[in-house]
């Protein structure tokens, strides 16, 4: 009788932003491993190549008629990503339908971030097992599916009782409805739509997610219960599967700058790829960090900040004093720079990849976080990892001057770094065989050859 091979292709499907691309091709570097073949689906910018380093293999495709970079800008994240799913669906069904003409129907799964879902039109209409990926915490998840149930109107009139806001959610310990990731994310209606649509998984069979259990465990339990399948915790993805993939070039002569500074000395600064400052923020944190006498590597985009040109553009005592103590760039290597052993401490907005990455390298962190799901995450380095802390209201020189200080000199700072190490060796363990994300990573294997 004639063998029936089991279906190699893995179609991936990422929402066109840093954050999103990374571990959405981590991920499919690591079922590359496995012994599947790889198409990416891609929207019409932020794009990555054939050509890019570590991801030769892989088969690259456009998603015809999704939107351009401008409609980001024009409709802000939350409007662009609802219509993003409107505008791509049909498109995409054309790329499944050539896909299956062309690979001779061997497409095992759809594996799309959760923000697209529209891709579960093309996975009905062909038939096709499809799985949704998730690139941030488990606790982001559970805020949603509790957002989904909510109305927007009540919601925001419930929460100017301050007995409401410092509620736990449904046990949820510790997260409470302040918790709620809503701030920064517009109109709340809309807001709350899109967890809607996030929330239903239409016919997706199963959920992976970049988180660790030793991390999350509580969270993951509760939406395990709640979704009533079992999902795949396998990340950190940037260490089961490196290489990282940057859309970016990155300067690697900070490594150099680093390498002549002392053990643990240096602050790294960087806000991510998306969020905005004020000039006068960064120059209220140029003036505390001169103060406190410590020395930083500050990622300074070019563009985010409004009328901010780069260190010449500030006034000429400031850019003197910084540059005798700090080191800039428009991009750095972040995962090696916080591997690096002069790097002390670290001051992020608190996305997701840049919380897991600190804790990979048991660096403790100064938390700014700008909106919603960075505002969580910097709540659990805070009250539930004891790994950092936040640094809330204005930036203000002398606050900025106290914080550095606090991390990477006083005795509070060891004890942030004594409980990072301490997670980082339990996060590195969970990738390494009998840990639970390299038995997850296993059965999703498993699984998907089921397929
Ligand atoms: N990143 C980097 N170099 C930089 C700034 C950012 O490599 O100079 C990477 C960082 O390592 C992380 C990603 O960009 O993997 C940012 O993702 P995150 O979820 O932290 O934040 P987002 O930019 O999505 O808000």
């Amino acid at each position: 009788m004639e063998k029936i091979e089991a279906k190699r292709r893995i179609v991936l499907v990422p929402v066109p932003a840093q954050g999103h691309v990374t571990p959405i091709l981590q991920l499919g570097k690591a079922l590359n491993l496995k012994g599947f073949s790889i198409t990416v689906a891609q929207g019409q910018f932020n794009q990555v190549s054939s050509s890019s380093q570590g991801f030769s293999g892989f088969q690259f495709i456009t998603i015809p008629g999704s939107l351009p970079e401008s409609e980001f800008e024009r409709l802000g994240p939350i409007e662009f990503l609802l219509e993003f799913n409107k505008k791509s669906q049909a498109g995409f069904k054309d790329c499944i339908s050539q896909l299956l003409l062309q690979q001779g129907n061997d497409i095992a799964c759809i594996i799309y971030d959760e923000f697209m879902y529209f891709c579960e039109a093309a996975a009905k209409e062909f038939k096709l097992p499809s799985v949704i990926f998730s690139t941030t915490s488990a606790a982001n998840q559970v805020s949603r599916c509790v957002l989904s149930k909510l109305n927007a109107g009540k919601f925001l009139i419930d929460m100017e009782d301050h007995d409401v806001q410092d509620k736990v959610v449904q046990n949820l310990h510790p997260l409470r409805y302040k918790d709620l990731p809503t701030s920064g994310m517009g109109p709340l209606d809309r807001f709350f739509e899109l967890c809607r649509e996030v929330v239903n998984k239409r016919t997706a069979s199963t959920i992976i997610i970049n988180t660790v259990s030793c991390l999350e465990s509580s969270s993951l339990l509760w939406l395990e219960q709640e979704l009533g399948f079992p999902m795949y915790h396998i990340g950190p993805l940037h260490i089961t599967a490196s290489p990282p993939c940057s859309l970016l070039e990155e300067d690697r002569s900070c490594i150099e700058w680093l390498n002549k500074q002392k053990p643990r000395s240096v602050l790294y600064i960087s806000m991510g790829t998306v969020g905005h400052m004020e000039t006068k923020e960064v120059l209220e944190m140029a003036w505390g960090l001169c103060n406190s006498n410590q020395l930083f590597l500050w990622v300074i985009r070019p563009g985010p900040i409004l009328g901010f040109n780069g260190i010449e553009s500030l006034p000429e005592e400031v850019s003197k004093m910084v540059s005798e103590r700090g080191y800039f760039v428009t991009r750095a290597p972040q995962i090696e720079v916080l591997a690096h052993p002069s790097v002390g401490g670290f001051w992020s907005h608190c996305g997701w990849n840049s919380t897991l990455e600190s804790i990979v390298e048991g660096v403790p962190m100064i938390c700014r976080p700008f909106q919603g799901e960075q505002k969580l995450n910097a709540m659990y380095i805070e009250s539930v990892w004891k790994i950092g802390f936040q640094m809330e209201g204005e930036v203000e020189r002398g606050e900025v001057e106290r914080a550095v200080k606090r991390l990477i000199v006083d005795e509070e700072g060891v004890g942030m770094r004594g409980r990072a190490s301490g997670l980082k060796e339990k996060v590195k363990a969970s990738v390494r065989s009998g840990g639970s994300s390299f038995y997850a990573l296993n059965e999703l294997v498993k699984y998907l050859k089921t397929k």
